[in-house]
């Protein structure tokens, strides 16, 4: 198959172009209108007719097609199901937030990690996205439903840190002066754990914020819920984090869903502030959004509230994650799992 022309920076494309005997101006202008979304290279009209042609016939230019577009009564989150290239679909999530509109999007076709309690996870992985088919998420989302997006969350569908160096060439693309030029202080990148590549990612000091989604302090309660622990225990995860900081300066917000009677007891609030002692966190309850499959169930508001107070009293930054999007099914992989499973 012909390389994917996205996926490609400013200056591969320069090479590429003068390949092909062009101009050295002539990258620049294909990477704009590749930024813009076009669908074909027909719509690049400012390059030659034969040009146009020679691209078609070397290069891979891709575009998602809307399978679903779903949109919340309740709060304009949408969702999309999007088809791509070789049939396989992916989710993203448009959030409308007062500082801005927000994208979640997906990094892979399923997910290789296990996590008990996540959808996504339930068909293991098909395959990583390329990092134009990551930038297509953010592109085809804001082209369709007109609204300017200033954020992006790596949460949806897939182990970002898992397709480390696509996701990393996707970063460039979409922080790019040339494309969306969305600035890395708007960006979040969520990872289940993967140490080795929390550490990589310190070393590039790159300014975005980085998620990790811990959900329990403990390594026996993590470890029953979360399969990646057994590789990276918490200890371990946690000195990744405290070096993450010392590198980038960058405080680490913590995801955790709360379930019940599984990791929302008070013993556990303590046991979680013992081990985030002297690391700058922020952590964000999450209400667990209830996946068809599971038998694990969502913490009651009362526990959920008295868990936040417990950690915003000893000084620990905590909110609750507003639930968007419920009469969606905006809990990611749970569209997609739909659709694959009646379409099997
Ligand atoms: N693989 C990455 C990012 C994808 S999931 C990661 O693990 O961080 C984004 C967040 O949603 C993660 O914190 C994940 O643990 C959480 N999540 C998955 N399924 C959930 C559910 N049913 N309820 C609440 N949160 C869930």
């Amino acid at each position: 198959m012909n390389p994917e022309i996205k996926s490609m920076t400013l200056a591969e494309l320069r090479n590429a172009l003068s390949m092909l005997g062009q101009p050295a101006f002539r990258a620049r202008q294909v990477y704009h209108w590749l930024h813009r979304g076009v669908r074909s290279f027909e719509e690049m009209t400012d390059l030659s007719k034969l040009l146009r042609q020679t691209l078609a016939q070397n290069y891979l230019l891709t575009a998602p097609k809307v399978v679903r577009r779903q949109e919340s009564a309740l709060d304009g989150t949408v969702k999309y199901l999007w088809q791509l290239h070789d049939g396989n679909c992916v989710e993203t999530i448009l959030m409308r937030y007062h500082h801005g509109n927000t994208v979640c999007i997906s990094s892979e076709v399923g997910c290789p990690m296990g996590c008990a309690f996540c959808a996504s996870t339930i068909g293991g992985l098909v395959r990583k996205l390329s990092a134009g088919e990551m930038l297509d998420e953010v592109l085809f989302t804001e082209l369709d439903s007109g609204q300017e997006i200033s954020n992006i969350v790596l949460m949806g569908i897939g182990e970002p840190l898992d397709n480390y160096d696509n996701v990393c060439r996707f970063l460039e693309l979409v922080n790019s002066e040339d494309g969306m030029n969305i600035g890395m202080r708007h960006i979040s990148l969520s990872t289940c754990g993967i140490v080795p590549r929390i550490l990589e990612l310190a070393e590039s000091r790159l300014q975005l914020t980085l998620s990790v989604s811990l959900h329990a302090p403990d390594d026996e309660t993590r470890s029953t819920i979360m399969p990646v622990n057994r590789r990276w225990p918490v200890e371990e995860l946690l000195a990744a984090c405290r070096t993450y900081y010392e590198k980038t300066g960058r405080r680490i917000s913590f995801e955790y869903a709360m379930i019940r009677g599984v990791n929302d007891s008070p013993e556990t609030a303590a046991l979680l502030l013992k081990k985030l002692r002297g690391l700058p966190a922020h952590v964000n309850l999450i209400p667990l959004n209830n996946v068809e499959e599971s038998p694990l169930k969502p913490s009651e508001r009362i526990t959920v509230l008295k868990f936040q107070k417990l950690l915003e009293d000893q000084g620990v930054a905590c909110t609750v994650r507003r639930t968007l999007g419920s009469d969606i099914d905006a809990s990611c992989g749970q569209l997609r799992r739909k659709y694959t499973t009646r379409n099997a």
